[in-house]
């Protein structure tokens, strides 16, 4: 049908009917609150008199979207039937008819949104605010994805803001998806540079304005990296409720802006990082060769996309000023100590592919062993004369010139011809998941790196049990801390107020019901035996043309 359209196109040039893709958002309200989001979708149907609705399906972890999709009718002169699977729906209609479809955007579970260790993807439809991922909300027809596009909304009660990367002209069908719409009681804001516009509800511990400025920052020092203009960027930030004890920031680069999902007690540098890291999702991997079509070589290629990203989040904080040397070690060093404690450490590119979305460990692998292999492989170009970030701009500019080949595909060809071949190491780290150990200069002049034993890291009891068990401690350990500072089975724990999870150096600090009393329990957190990980230590004098040589191997050029 998409080749049909398109011939029909070329044939009509010139007098065809406007064939814009519209979208009309209209919030349902009852008694002040709001139930559904309203979806009106108008377009100029095929010839042939059939189009393929597509409805939300599958994305980010999240499955069987479609729950969020209420009353699809098609309009007058239409008919809708059952498509090839719950995701599919088909239109029938007099042919290139203009037609309609409307339908509810509804929650698909109750109350505000929670954090289970990600972002809440699927659509968000509160009594005051709404938040909707296009890729988890809309319902789009198989049609030309080039075709123009228009989401426009409608209705709002007085006092609500709507924010969305959408509200531009030139769009497309094919950038709806990857998209985000929020309304109600946002506030929305610009960053003072003009690089940011940012959309935010709730109460935090940081301002809107230092948010905004700061975002603001690191968009524009990502653009200053690559070349780039400022442009339209939309930062959006959803609260989400926080289970006890937990502390939460994740978020999702779309193709302009990035959606953001924080517990309120989020605290700067977090969201900082955060920030940074999915700013760079704009160039990576999407602008440098972009993903295999395939979802599971997509998911294969991982170690790329978030592995790159990770690197220059660190390198791009201290171009920028954000990070001295010591928060980028601090920042290297608590990755580099989970990595070494991590059960998964050793796993082959295969578990990424099989396992990454059902095994936490398995989804941090590429964000880790992706960083450290690109942090060998800058040394290794900066022995050349070259660098990462060298490596990464001809990868753009070659996408850019019509070079049809992924991200992954492109990297190897063009760090070999900068003078590094990686495919030993991709054979050795990715094929065969062998830990990968940074050499102890790989930094130099900045300091070194060390290899040593460290105490293992463990709560006392068992966090998986207590957690499933409604936050009631099960599984103390009677030969381990907790045990010794009293904590026993059956408390109830209410929040952490210190200590850094994985560190076993580091006090943990829990408060805990027991009985009708409150209790705070202090303690390291050590389990038995050692183990040996790997910590970048700052040359304790770095000053002159030693500091300003140790700035470009961390910031780059
Ligand atoms: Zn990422």
């Amino acid at each position: 049908m998409r080749v049909v359209a398109a011939a029909l196109a070329l044939f009509c040039a010139g007098f065809a009917a406007p064939d814009r893709v519209e979208y009309t958002l209209r919030p349902e309200m009852l008694d002040g609150a709001m139930r559904a989001l309203g979806v009106s979708l108008t377009f100029t149907g095929d010839a042939d008199g059939e189009t393929v609705l597509e409805l939300p399906s599958s994305w980010g972890g999240e499955e069987e979207l479609w729950r969020g999709v209420d009353d699809l009718r098609a309009g007058d002169g239409a008919s809708l039937g059952a498509g090839a699977g719950p995701q599919f729906r088909v239109l029938r209609y007099a042919p290139g008819a203009r037609v309609s479809v409307s339908y509810r955007i509804i929650q698909d579970g109750e109350g505000p949104p929670v954090s289970q260790g990600r972002g809440r993807y699927r659509p968000v439809i509160q009594p005051r605010y709404f938040h909707l991922i296009g890729e988890t909300a809309l319902v789009v027809p198989d049609v030309d994805e080039g075709r123009p596009a228009r989401v426009r909304v409608s209705g709002l009660p007085r006092g609500w803001r709507y924010a969305s990367d959408l509200q531009h002209g030139g769009l497309a069908v094919a950038n709806l998806r990857a998209s985000v719409m929020v309304g109600g009681d946002f506030r929305v804001l610009n960053a003072p540079n003009g690089h940011a516009r940012v959309a935010i509800r709730g109460a935090w511990s940081f301002t809107d304005r230092d948010f905004a400025r700061e975002a603001g920052e690191i968009i524009g020092a990502q653009r200053a990296f690559w070349g780039d203009e400022r442009q339209p960027f939309l930062v959006t930030v959803l609260q989400q409720e926080a289970a006890p004890g937990n502390r939460s920031v994740g978020g999702t680069g779309l193709s302009d802006a990035f959606a953001f999902f924080a517990t309120p007690n989020a605290d700067a540098g977090m969201i900082t990082r955060t920030l940074a890291h999915e700013g760079n999702h704009t160039w990576i991997p999407g602008q440098i060769g972009g993903f295999p079509r395939d979802e599971t070589l997509e998911r294969g290629s991982y170690w790329l996309s978030e592995g790159f990203t990770e690197f220059f989040t660190g390198r791009l904080l201290v171009r920028q000023g954000v990070w001295g040397p010591a928060e980028f070690a601090a920042d290297l060093n608590s990755m580099l100590d989970a990595y070494a404690q991590s059960s998964a450490n050793t796993a082959p590119n295969a578990r990424v592919i099989a396992d990454f979305w059902s095994d936490n460990e398995v989804q941090r692998l590429p964000y880790r062993r992706g960083r450290l292999l690109a942090t060998i492989w800058d040394a290794r170009l900066r022995a050349e004369g070259r660098s990462l970030d060298a490596v990464l701009r001809a990868m753009r500019a070659r996408a850019r010139a019509g070079d049809p080949r992924t991200a992954g595909e492109m990297f190897l060809q063009v760090a070999r011809e900068f003078g590094v071949d990686t495919a030993a190491d991709l054979t050795t780290y990715e094929e065969q998941g062998a830990l990968v150990r940074l050499s102890e200069d790989v930094f130099a002049p900045c300091g070194h790196v060390l290899t040593e034993d460290a105490p293992r890291f463990h709560r006392g009891f068992d966090i998986d049990a207590t957690s499933a068990n409604n936050n009631v401690i099960a599984g103390v350990d009677p030969t381990l801390n907790a045990y010794a500072a009293g904590v026993r089975d059956g408390m109830v724990l209410l929040r952490r107020d210190a200590g850094e999870i994985g560190n076993a150096n580091v006090e943990l600090v829990y408060v805990m019901r027991d009985g009708d009393a409150e209790r705070t329990f202090r303690y390291l957190p050590r389990g038995h035996g050692a183990f040996t990980r790997q910590r970048f230590e700052i040359a304790p004098v770095l000053e002159g043309e030693a500091l300003s040589q140790c700035r470009a191997v961390l910031a780059g050029n």
